[in-house]
């Protein structure tokens, strides 16, 4: 029996006939089409299929690694992380982000001309809008069906939340976790995870790579959320309560439907999915949904006031953010004049994004390995990597206020003084991003020389003649996090050198 019939035939069906708004209809109706998209993904030869795609082995050694990294008493467990490298994996690698197509003949950017209508193959893939593209140039047109069927995503591995939270939470799926896709009314959608160890459901965004951040949307994003909705293969949930810590403002804009409406649909629902399940795999999910909606009664807590302060949250919350160099010893490293610069007098050292490695050109030696190998210290900053657009950059954690990387120069173990300094610090700002860099003459506290992005670059100084070393800090805050203010940004086949800093240097007159 469909859906539709089966509720129908409940005493839900009469309610909807004789008491229901066509807003409630649409509604009820909404619900049942995410049920339809979650029933495709019980195919056990396309979940096959579909495991094929993921290098298991691969995103399995490095949770591995990362475990061994961890303090012992984290709670942490190696299925917990092998998700964050599937959410990295998923993001970086597998996944691609479509706004708008480009004519590829033209290379320009089309502009959207509303919606086409699908053809039987676009229905047949689950895709019930097809926006439309014309082309300003040469006025091709381009299709951009909105596919839901998780096999056709796995083909086509492109789109916006929708697909990405479809293919992802299937994916999840696949490798054997449970997993159920998440639906905010208010234009999102995600994954949550149930996490036997810790005995809860985990948020999973695979668009934001982020994970174990439920207040990100109302307190990160500013988002007024109204209904947050789960679907898995046993249930429905309205997981809203998991999402929101002003549940009284958000039940104001619950308006949609009666809250008796949907707590009846969300009955009618489930007890036709738990029909189909073994007894006692039904005890255990309706004492677990117990255990939810238990949670659910009292409003979570954001971490801390500040919501974009560094460090808080949950500790896989940070990992998931590449901040598992938090973790572990900062490398504190301390960049000298090696007996061939002594010799030149000379000092030069640089920095490539594109292969992450520093140079020590009087040697002709790699100095460091990473972006980390060669920092006196950092914090909430990480490398970030668009595969899409093939670039690279330093940038700050997600939902961190402000990163901050240091080298330190010291030349004390020479005869030599700082002649003149030029030094390429290649930074970029966007909307209201911002990155300042400071140098600390000598190595006591002295006071900074701020340099802006838009200053001359690369700039040559003598500043700081007659001392013997430095401290050089980039500072990245304001914009949103990683996309608004970054240093080293190249292309990631440059050869080129973002970061530069050359020495020449006077011998001290006795
Ligand atoms: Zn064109």
């Amino acid at each position: 029996m469909a859906f539709e019939e089966y509720i129908k035939s409940t005493s839900m069906g009469g309610h909807i006939s004789q008491f229901s708004s066509p807003s409630e209809k649409k509604f009820l109706n909404q619900l049942l089409d995410k049920i339809k998209i979650i029933e495709l993904f019980q195919s056990s030869a396309l979940q096959k299929y579909a495991f094929r795609l993921i290098p298991f082995e691969n995103l399995k050694m490095q949770a591995t690694l990362k475990l061994s990294l961890l303090p012992e008493d984290s709670d942490i467990e190696l299925d917990d992380l092998v998700i964050l490298e599937l959410l990295d994996w998923f993001k970086n690698s597998f996944f691609k982000w479509m706004d708008v197509p480009k004519c590829n003949a033209c290379d320009v950017v089309t502009q959207g001309k509303g919606y086409l209508s699908p053809t039987a193959e676009d229905t047949a893939w689950c895709a019930g809008t097809v926006e439309h593209f014309v082309c300003p140039t040469c006025c091709k047109s381009f299709r951009f069906p909105r596919y839901n069927h998780p096999c056709k995503l796995l083909n086509t591995r492109i789109g916006r939340c929708g697909e990405w939270a479809i293919c992802f939470t299937f994916l999840c799926i696949c490798l054997g976790y449970e997993a159920r896709l998440i639906v905010d009314w208010t234009d999102h959608l995600w994954t949550e995870i149930y996490s036997e160890s810790r005995n809860k459901w985990i948020h999973c965004d695979p668009c934001e790579n982020i994970c174990d951040r439920p207040l990100m949307y109302e307190i990160g994003w500013k988002k007024k959320l109204s209904y947050v909705i789960a679907f898995s293969e046993y249930e429905v949930q309205d997981v809203t309560w998991r999402y929101t810590c002003n549940f009284k403002e958000t039940l104001k804009r619950r308006t949609l439907c009666r809250e008796s409406f949907l707590l009846q649909c969300i009955y009618s629902v489930n007890e036709r999915l738990l029909s189909r399940v073994q007894i006692e795999k039904k005890k255990y999910l309706m004492s677990r949904r117990v255990q939810e909606l238990t949670l659910f009664l009292t409003p979570p807590k954001p971490e801390s006031d500040n919501y974009t302060g560094r460090t808080s949250g949950s500790l896989l919350w940070r990992l998931s953010r590449g901040e598992i160099g938090s973790l572990v010893p900062q490398s504190s490293y301390i960049f000298t004049l090696s007996s061939k610069d002594i010799e030149k007098k000379y000092l030069h050292i640089k920095y490539s994004c594109s292969s992450d490695k520093y140079f020590r050109s009087s040697d002709h030696s790699i100095e460091g390995e990473g972006w980390t190998s060669c920092t006196f210290s950092h914090s909430n900053v990480f490398r970030k990597v668009e595969k899409d657009w093939k670039m690279t950059y330093l940038a700050r954690t997600e939902g961190s206020s402000e990163g901050i990387v240091t080298w330190k120069f010291d030349f004390e173990n020479c005869d030599l003084v700082i002649k003149n300094l030029r030094l390429n610090l290649h930074s970029e700002v966007f909307d209201s991003g911002k990155v300042r860099w400071l140098i600390f003459p000598g190595l006591e506290n002295n006071q900074p020389i701020i340099y802006s992005p838009n200053d001359v670059c690369p700039l040559e100084t003598q500043h700081f003649r007659g001392t013997k070393g430095f401290l050089l800090s980039a500072e990245l805050s304001g914009g949103k996090s990683w996309q608004h203010s970054q240093i080293f940004r190249q292309a990631l086949d440059s050869v080129t050198f973002p970061f530069e800093v050359e020495i020449h240097f006077d011998k001290i007159s006795s």
